[in-house]
Parts: structure tokens; sequence; C-alpha cells
């Protein structure tokens, strides 16, 4: 039976983070009660002219110079035309055969490999409105404020192999994004989506097979779902010896499958020609080398080197540094020379990350300071506090702030490194436990760690536990 490989291209639209829309002065705001941001430009009057956002270029060239493409000079907009009640010009303002920005690639990390995914090109579009259905009503109800909102469409080649892939290509997209204030990325109000190309061709094999695309998929992991859906539905369908369909599917992540929307037959014509009511987009000619002297180190480069400099995990790398916060505090912490990089790894990636994950609040709005964080960091390498004190101090820290040194005397948590005070500890649990200690010189290594833990649980936890094996090895052996 033959083998197949999957192939998947993505094109992810993003709106930009502008004040106003991409060809009028009404405000780019998500919430507003319906129809309410619309003026004649962005409803299409006869008669009306469009003025292009010159914020909307600079943002969408600032993303092309993130993901390594050539900005073009020159480029210009395009009338993409068809009907939909969603767009009450009957056109979308977009950018067909010379877009702003093209050839460009990003590098993921996935299981430790490194795979670079080529961008074909990104330009900007504007945005449709929105179409409220209600089915117990049997009515649709249209809202034009998103009508004229920026996007910019990022189109990959068809280099991705696997959901995993995809998912980290969408994950490394936003977090770019997000980092370099191109858009907020907010799943939940549509303001990132993405459009899928699946196909599966026979390993080994250059040709490549049919093709399905899936549209306007609004969350990563439901693109994920979407992938692995039509690579499973394409792959029985070849097994079974029947062929493909080119078509554009719909996929439903609530019930988990995908089904038709339009097929070859009747696929869109679009009638692309260029915009008349908008000139060339000229851009200034120090634009490009502006904007890329003020670039910012990106996620992915900052992946790249917690995995590979500081030997950091992946999983634990990427939660770091693709949330703009965190890496942040992380890297200010590191410069602070206190901790080594797993130690404050493993509490931005433990406990902070639970505590903002429970509570919903962002690290700005805790109590937590870099200093502070660092400082604890470094107290829990040196054996001044045990990892479960430390936590109850980091607790503190995020809600109330303050000073580690003042937290931790307050508490009463100091870590006992007194090997006088240990050994107190540990003679009298040894004289309580006359079974156990038998046991661990008959061999049963077990029993040692049973002894211990009373140890530690006598101590309520702040002995040093390294101090307290070593004191309790050496007092049974004595004994002998
Ligand atoms: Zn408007």
């Amino acid at each position: 039976m033959a083998e197949y490989q999957s192939v998947i291209g993505l094109e992810v639209h993003a709106e930009l983070k502008t004040a106003s829309k991409m060809y009028c002065s009404c405000e780019n705001k998500f919430g507003a009660p319906p129809n309410t941001l619309v003026c004649p430009v962005c409803m299409g009057y006869p008669g009306a002219l469009p003025r292009l956002n010159k914020k909307a270029v600079e943002l969408a060239v600032k993303a092309g110079i993130a993901m390594n493409c050539t900005i073009q000079q020159n480029s210009f907009q395009d009338r993409k035309n068809y009907f939909y009640p969603d767009l009450p010009k009957s056109y979308q303002i977009s950018q067909s055969e010379k877009p702003l920005c093209v050839r460009g690639y990003l590098d993921i990390l996935v299981n430790g490999e490194h795979k670079r995914i080529r961008i074909n090109r990104i330009h900007i579009e504007e945005d449709a409105g929105k179409l409220i259905h209600d089915a117990e009503k049997g009515i649709t109800l249209a809202d034009y404020n998103r009508c004229g909102v920026p996007l910019i469409e990022i189109v990959t080649e068809p280099d991705i192999s696997s959901s995993e892939e995809a998912h980290a290509f969408l994950e490394t997209v936003r977090s770019t994004l997000k980092a370099l204030d191109i858009s907020d990325c907010k799943m939940q109000e549509g303001s990132v989506r993405c459009d899928v190309n699946v196909s599966l061709k026979e390993k080994g094999s250059e040709i490549l097979g049919t093709r399905c695309e899936m549209k306007n998929i609004n969350s990563f992991s439901g693109a994920v779902r979407g992938i692995e859906y039509e690579i499973k539905r394409q792959l029985e369908l070849l097994r079974s010896g029947e062929h493909i369909q080119q078509e554009t599917r719909r996929w439903d992540d609530s019930r988990g499958v995908s089904t038709v929307m339009r097929t070859k037959e009747n696929a869109m014509d679009y009638r692309f020609f260029p915009e008349p009511d908008l000139g060339l987009i000229s851009l200034p000619d120090d634009l490009v080398s502006q904007i890329k002297g003020s670039m910012p180190e990106l996620p992915g480069e900052k992946l790249f080197r917690y995995t590979e400099k500081l030997g950091l995990k992946e999983q634990e790398a990427k939660i770091i540094a693709f949330d703009k916060d965190k890496a942040e505090l992380f890297d200010h912490c590191l410069s602070l020379e206190r901790a080594s990089a797993k130690t404050l790894c493993s509490l931005i990636v433990g406990e902070i990350t639970k505590y903002l994950n429970d509570t919903g609040d962002q690290i700005s709005d805790t109590k937590l300071t870099s200093l502070a964080l660092a400082e604890l960091a470094g107290d829990t390498e040196q054996g001044r506090l045990s990892s479960s004190s430390a936590k109850k101090v980091l607790s503190e820290l995020i809600t109330s702030g303050g000073n580690v040194k003042e937290i931790t005397e307050r508490l009463g948590l100091a870590q006992i490194s007194d090997p006088e005070h240990i050994q107190k500890i540990v003679a009298e649990i040894i004289a309580q436990q006359p079974k156990s200690v038998q046991e661990f010189r008959s061999g049963k290594t077990n029993a040692l760690n049973h002894l211990i833990g009373l140890c530690m649980k006598a101590s309520k936890g702040r002995a040093n536990p390294a101090m307290v094996r070593e004191i309790a090895e050496k007092l049974i052996k004595m004994e002998e």
C-alpha cells in the first residue's frame, strides 16, 4: 500500500492594531454597538473615496521584516470582486499582483527539530463585516463595524507537513505579531483567523496531490483538529481507490467535521483589477532601514536562544519566549545574575504561570518585581529556602510584593542548614523508628527515604534535605 505524506499551507489573517480603519477615519474597535462605527467610505456609498492608512502600511512592513520578507518599494492594491451580504461595497480592497512583502520565512521548533517555513507573501487588505445568524427567528443580522478594518494576510508555501508543525508556525506568528504590537491577536474577538490547505502526496514523489481548503478557522487548536480530520478524510478516500475533489470546505469545530462549501466547478472568480481610487503604495526610502534598526529580539529568536544557549526544555522555553511579558521578566531576572536560567524558568513556568492562569491577571497586575524573583531564585539555589518555602514566599511576592528576606523571616521559612540543629532532629527520628533503621541496615534503601521524610516533616519542611540525608546515613552507620 502506498505511503502518503501530508502537505499543508496556511493563510493567516491578522487585524492590525491601528486607531482607525484602513481607508476611512472610523474607529478600529471591537465590541461597539452594531453599525455605529461606519461611514460612506467603509459602507461603499457611491462617490465615497478611500484614503490609505499610513500606520497600517508601516505595521505590515514591520511584519514583513520580522518574517524575513523582501519589502517591495512599490506595490499596489486591487479590487477583489464578489457578492456577499457582509460586504456592502461588493468588492474587497486587497493586493493581488504586487503585494507589499514577498519571499520570506519563519523558523519553527518542533520536538527538537528546526524547520524553515517559507512565506510566499504578506499583503494588506480590508476586513468584511460580520453576519449574526439567529436560527430561532430564522433571520441573519449584519454588523458592518468590522468593514474596512485593516488586515494583513500571511501566505505560506506548502512547507508544513503535520498538524504539530502547523501549530508551531501559528504560535510563532502570533507571538511575533503580539511582541511587535502589530496585532493583539485575540482569538476570541476573531482578530486572527486562518485558512488551511491540505493535500496528500505519495512519499518520495514530487507530484502534489489535489488540495482542499478550509476557510476561516478562528482558533489554532481548531486548525490543528481541522488538519487532522482532513488528512484522515483524504487518506481514507485514497486508500479506498477514490479521487480527491478540489474543493473549499467549511470546518465545523463544534461537531469536529468539515463539509463542502464549493467545488472547483463553481469556484469563485474574483475578477481582480487594480483599485482605481488608490495610487501606488510607494514607501519612504528610509522606512525599511528605520524599522529594521528598531527591531527587538523576536520570540522565535528567543526560543532558539533559550533552548540552545541556556539549555531550557522546548515546551518550557516556548511558554516564556512566546509570551512578551514572561520573556521580559525572565530576561531581566537573568541579567541580574542572581540565579540560573533553569531555576528562573521553573518558577515562571510553574507557580507564576499557574497563578496567572487561575486569576486571568497579567504579570503587570501583580506586585512581583524582577529583582524579588531573581533573589528568590538565588535563595532557593543556595539552599537558603526549600522549594516548598520558596512557593510560599513567591505567592506573597505576587499578591503583596515586598522583600524576599523580610517575608522569609516573617513567615519563619528560612531553611535550616545548621548541622547541629539537623543532627538533633535526625537523632530523634532515628530513636523513634528502630524498625526503619533495621530495614535500612538490612539493605532496604527505601527505608532511608521514609526516615528523611519524617525528618522533613518534623522540621516543617525547613531542613536542608541534602544535609538530612547525609547526617542520617552517618548516624545510622555510627550506631552499627
Ligand atoms: Zn468608515
